[in-house]
């Protein structure tokens, strides 16, 4: 076995051990995306360590543990239609496209030069059907919705009203909501029969999402 192969291997047992992992999708998914991949050159000794890195332009990639919580509360399944809102490196879109299929993948990014890095990273990876789109995720993507699964990978000062109108029916989101200036939480919406119900999870630290129903830049 190659030694990255390796040190994927390793986190993932750490995951396991730790709970954040206890699916065997999931598992499978954080194995099959090498993380040094979507990391800065830089960054590279670091990519199997459970934390998040820099990834320039003042944002982070999130740390594996994070990346793990978020798609075992979404219970993916190959075929669902996925909107990720926060792109980044493109690591954890990549994750979801282990599980769902890749060209069932959308992911927004506010940031042009991280959207490029995004796309650059997912193709690299053998993950080009990921579709990377350059905009305000905060207004989610009205013409490719309904989507049954959707996650942020940055803090909503309130869960987008958007968002909750483009999530099908029997759909889960995964958005950290703030406990202080600082903390959120991870939150679990589902929606039934046009009913809305929120379940709190763990503390998790995001950086914000900007945009028209998030802060302010
Ligand atoms: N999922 C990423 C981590 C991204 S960090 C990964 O795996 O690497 C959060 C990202 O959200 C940042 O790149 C930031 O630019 C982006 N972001 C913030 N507000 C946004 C908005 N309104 N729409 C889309 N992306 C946004």
């Amino acid at each position: 076995m190659q030694e990255e192969q390796q040190s994927a291997e390793r986190l993932v047992e750490k995951l396991r051990t730790e709970g954040n992992v206890y699916s065997s999708n999931v598992a499978a998914a954080l194995r099959g995306v090498l993380r040094e991949k979507f990391v800065p050159e830089s960054a590279r000794d670091r990519a199997y360590n459970d934390v998040p890195l820099d990834i320039g332009e003042g944002q982070t990639i999130s740390a594996p543990h994070v990346v793990a919580d978020i798609t075992e509360l979404l219970e993916l399944k190959e075929g669902q239609r996925v909107l990720e809102i926060g792109a980044g490196s493109g690591y954890h879109a990549a994750v979801t496209a282990e599980i769902v299929g890749a060209k069932n993948v959308f992911t927004i990014e506010r940031l042009p030069s991280l959207a490029r890095m995004a796309r650059r990273n997912l193709a690299q990876a053998g993950y080009d059907e990921v579709t990377v789109i350059v905009g305000d995720g905060s207004r989610g993507l009205p013409d490719r919705s309904p989507f049954d699964r959707m996650y942020l990978t940055c803090a909503a000062p309130d869960i987008p009203e958007p968002l909750l109108e483009q999530l099908a029916d029997g759909g889960r989101m995964v958005v950290p909501v703030p406990i202080d200036d600082e903390i959120q939480r991870l939150t679990l919406v589902e929606k039934r029969d046009g009913r809305v119900e929120q379940v709190p999870y763990g503390a998790v630290q995001f950086v914000p999402l900007v945009g028209e129903h998030g802060f302010e830049a």
